[in-house]
């Protein structure tokens, strides 16, 4: 929560601010610069992503900043600063919160409070651990999720026949299995699980 801005008396400020606070006459580096520490900020702060600011007179976010680390303020025990970039203006969690109202659970009197929020940062469906912030993939990931797996199969065409038969026998189901014909010298072998459970491996021999 920020007051509106007003001079620093403060000396021995670690950031050398000479206003804090916040005017939106200021550019946002301005405003991020006088306003990212130094707060009493608890051990959770360190597993935020994100910091929104809001503006007391207005209880209003006005301004959304990317948290890369908290670091100790010099010289002032238990004070913290927020290492990091504001946001952009296309950032999904600027666009969920800035120019909207205050969340309610901030709306209290403490300077600082943590919400929880589902905007932006989960991983990307394709494994490669990029983060995304809408739909499942990285824009192409699904082409790439998509091709890895028809190369386990083998060809676009074996893959289809793969497809297929893998289908066709989940719709059948096991009640009316149809004809198996190995034309492949090896053994069956058939075991029988502890819940009644049968299994029928056919291993083809040794060239
Ligand atoms: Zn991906």
């Amino acid at each position: 929560m920020l007051t509106k801005k007003r001079r620093s008396d403060d000396p021995d400020d670690p950031l050398r601010r000479t206003f804090y606070g916040w005017d939106p006459q200021d550019t946002i580096e301005r405003n991020w610069a006088n306003n990212r520490g130094y707060w009493v900020l608890g051990a959770r702060a360190s597993r935020e992503s994100y910091v929104l600011f809001s503006y007391s007179d207005q209880h209003e976010v006005v301004m959304a900043a990317r948290i890369d680390a908290i670091i100790d303020a010099p010289g002032k025990p238990g004070r913290k600063i927020i290492e990091g970039q504001p946001l952009p203006e296309d950032h999904p969690v600027y666009q969920e919160y800035v120019g909207g109202p205050t969340p309610d659970s901030a709306r209290v009197r403490n300077p600082v409070t943590y919400l929880e929020s589902s905007v932006g940062g989960w991983p990307c469906g394709c494994g490669c651990g990029k983060e995304i912030y809408a739909g499942e993939f990285v824009r192409g990931h699904e082409q790439t999720a998509l091709h890895q797996r028809v190369a386990q199969i083998g060809t676009i065409p074996e893959f289809l026949r793969w497809f297929d038969a893998v289908r066709a026998g989940t719709e059948s189901g096991a009640r009316t299995p149809g004809s198996a014909v190995v034309n492949q010298a090896g053994h069956l072998d058939l075991t029988v699980g502890g819940d009644g459970s049968v299994r029928i491996q056919f291993i083809p021999a040794e060239a």
